[in-house]
């Protein structure tokens, strides 16, 4: 069975068979471009051995091609108006999807997986909401929902935040949780007139790939390396120093610090903004140590 969803006519005939209205405060945001759809699937490097979640799959458009190439997908969708459209119309000729009707961060996708996958990594396919990409990301990366790689469409300017190092302006605790848990990769742009409707920036799909034993980042306390992060970049213009100092969560003397930083080979006056996630781990190590 081969997707026919993927194009603006047949999206617009659906829409209007069920008078279906966007919601806005849902990020509905349609794909109607077959290629893009196709580049999704290539990225995500979908083939009969894999199953997919995915998140907010609105009419079923991308969900037709992951059903195409996948063993099993399963789709979780908030909007209530689409599930009979999905359940009914769109997805009713492939047997291979579940459609559920849940709030992606209320349900425990970790449970879900176990259900669907009994527990095995899956593959995280979607084309996100784009006001809830960070809470969905963090939820996936930090309650270590088994994935083998995420893909996913977001907004052009969080692609570029999560792919940044140090040195560049885009880079910060975003970049860091990202890539604490994943190795992430640009893998196409997409402009504007390739959804329905229109949204007003540019996106990209990015794939971040799940790290292994043998490229994981070492540290002690991962929790403790994240609080010294957020404090790190809580005030970009300021040294590590003072970063560390002035925050709420920490509570290390100043000479402590001092000593640190310097333990650590950096310069008194470094800013946390210089640090590479390796730097941030040797940190989190030291502060352990104390
Ligand atoms: N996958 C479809 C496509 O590519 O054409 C739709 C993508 S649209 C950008 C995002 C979808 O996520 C919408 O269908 C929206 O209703 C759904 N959504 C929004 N918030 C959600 C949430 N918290 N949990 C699950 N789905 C959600």
């Amino acid at each position: 069975k081969e997707p026919w969803l993927g194009n603006p006519a047949n999206t617009i005939e659906i829409l209007q068979k069920y008078g279906f209205r966007f919601q806005k405060k849902f990020g509905q945001n349609f794909l109607i471009d077959p290629h893009v759809l196709e580049k999704i699937v290539r990225a995500a490097d979908i083939s009969e051995d894999d199953c997919v979640m995915e998140i907010g799959p609105g009419i079923g458009t991308l969900t037709q091609y992951l059903a195409r190439y996948a063993r099993e997908v399963f789709a979780v969708e908030i909007d209530k108006n689409l599930i009979p459209i999905l359940t009914e119309d769109t997805l009713k000729d492939w047997d291979n999807v579940t459609v559920i009707n849940e709030d992606c961060l209320k349900v425990d996708m970790k449970q879900l997986v176990e259900e669907h996958n009994g527990g095995k990594p899956v593959k995280v396919v979607a084309n996100l909401p784009y006001y809830i990409t960070t809470p969905i990301l963090m939820e996936l990366l930090e309650k270590h929902v088994p994935f083998e790689s995420i893909t996913v469409m977001v907004q052009k300017e969080v692609a570029d935040r999560m792919q940044a190092g140090p040195g560049s302006k885009d880079y910060g605790a975003l970049s860091l949780a990202v890539q604490y848990y994943t190795v992430p990769e640009i893998m196409a742009n997409v402009p504007p007139n390739c959804f329905i409707p229109r949204p007003n920036v540019g996106s990209a799909v990015i794939r971040l790939k799940g790290r292994t034993e043998e490229n994981r980042v070492q540290v002690q306390d991962e929790h403790l390396m994240f609080r010294l992060i957020r404090a790190s970049f809580a005030q970009r213009r300021k040294t590590l120093m003072n970063g560390l100092r002035n925050s709420q969560e920490l509570d290390f003397s100043k000479e402590e610090i001092e000593k640190v930083i310097q333990d650590c080979g950096l310069p008194a006056a470094v800013r946390g903004e210089a640090l590479t996630l390796e730097q941030f781990a040797q940190l989190a190590d030291h502060f352990a140590g104390l």
